[in-house]
């Protein structure tokens, strides 16, 4: 039985699914990736994101949207604006994501992560016109953009044009980072359909669980996982349409539909609340580096591990006993020539990373933690 929960679009109208299936983390084998995109479809999701950028999901998608699928689906995929050099190379790249996918058209197509180099390039190629002309095409249906930036970029790109969806990081510790949740009520107000990425920060969230937290939830009277708290902490918000979920396992995609199977807003109470504020605390006060994992950075001229070495240290700034982070960064990582000393800050990581982190510093701090503590 089909127990998926929905919401409204924004001004699209669109009757969307909670829960949209990210296909960005696929499981290696592409059978398992099939299966697990038409599990998800026979359970109700009609949401599907995808990118020119995540390299075979397209394809795969499409190949997984045969034998009718595909009308059952909203499909949203991104434009690599930061490979765009002139104004018709929007449109060419959008032609290879339709072939890539096997449809005719895209329902909700976004600017891909409009960071500041990426938006003064759409202003410079005119990627606002793009987007309209494409409508009237009918190549796309619904106009969009993703973003990690600050609340105050955000606003003017919301304000400079008739977007129908905005894609925004959101989860309990970004709250008040990024666009955050003013961000999301900003826009909502003005209609534009709100979906949500990196609910879990890209599973971080959940490979370095301070014990505190484990303690905290397991005190709740209410049973619910970590993923549970998180994902409902976002539901719960009327503002967000559809929440994005990569899911690479049929068991993480059980579990999330699971979740979502009574996604309904407005349904936390007072004590739930405070539950979450108090583990936004625990998160605060680790010092863990920021780092998704989205490998947007790699590769590094200098061969450099730099999702690698950031979960190292988040694993051992989370228990400083736990050697075994700093054996593995000094004796498999350095002398493999893709330690964090090799870094010669030619800021081309950075240029690249969602999360707006000044990765070279932070590589020169990592490297004196582990360097100079006693092995
Ligand atoms: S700044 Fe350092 S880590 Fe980043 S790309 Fe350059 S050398 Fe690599
Ligand atoms: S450093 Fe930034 S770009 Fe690189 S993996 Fe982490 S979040 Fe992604």
């Amino acid at each position: 039985m089909i127990m998926m929960t929905y919401s409204t679009f924004g001004k699209t109208g669109l009757n969307v699914s909670r829960f949209g299936l990210g296909c960005m983390r696929f499981p290696d084998n592409e059978q398992d990736a099939i299966r697990m995109v038409r599990y998800a479809i026979d359970y109700g999701v009609n949401y599907l994101d995808t990118a020119y950028m995540y390299k075979d999901s397209e394809a795969i998608t499409g190949r997984a949207l045969r034998g009718g699928y595909r009308d059952r689906v909203y499909i949203a995929a991104k434009n690599p604006v930061w490979d765009v050099e002139k104004h018709a190379d929007y449109e060419k790249y959008l032609d290879e994501e339709l072939k890539r996918l096997g449809t005719d058209y895209i329902d909700v197509y976004l600017l891909h992560n409009l960071n500041h180099n990426n938006w003064e390039s759409v202003k410079r190629y005119d990627g606002l016109t793009f987007l309209d002309k494409m409508v009237r095409k009918g190549k796309i249906r619904h106009k969009a953009f993703s973003i990690h930036n600050t609340f105050e970029a955000f606003k003017e790109i919301v304000d400079i044009f008739d977007w129908e969806m905005a894609q925004i990081q959101l989860n309990i510790l970004d709250e008040h980072r990024q666009v955050g949740v003013e961000g999301l009520q900003y826009a909502a107000d003005k209609g534009v359909a709100m979906v949500v990425m990196e609910p879990l920060r890209g599973g971080s969230l959940l490979t370095n669980v301070p014990r505190e937290i484990d303690e905290l939830i397991s005190r709740f009277p209410e049973k619910r996982s970590l993923v549970e708290w998180c994902f409902r902490w976002l539901y719960n918000k009327s503002e967000v349409s559809v929440i994005l979920s990569g899911t690479s396992t049929i068991d993480q995609l059980k579990d999330n539909l699971r979740i979502f199977e009574d996604a309904h807003p407005d349904v936390m109470n007072e004590d739930e609340k405070a539950l979450i504020r108090q583990i936004q605390q625990v998160y605060e006060s680790n010092n863990s580096i920021g780092c998704t994992g989205c490998k947007y950075c790699m590769p590094c001229p200098q061969n450099i591990s730099i999702p690698e070495i950031f979960k190292l240290y988040n694993s051992y700034m989370l228990e400083k006993s736990h050697k075994i982070d700093k054996y593995v960064y000094n004796d498999a990582i350095v002398p493999n020539a893709k330690g964090a000393d090799r870094c010669v800050a030619c800021g081309l990581c950075e240029s690249h990373c969602p999360q707006g982190l000044e990765i070279s510093r932070l590589l020169k701090d990592v490297h004196a933690v582990f360097a100079s503590e006693e092995k």
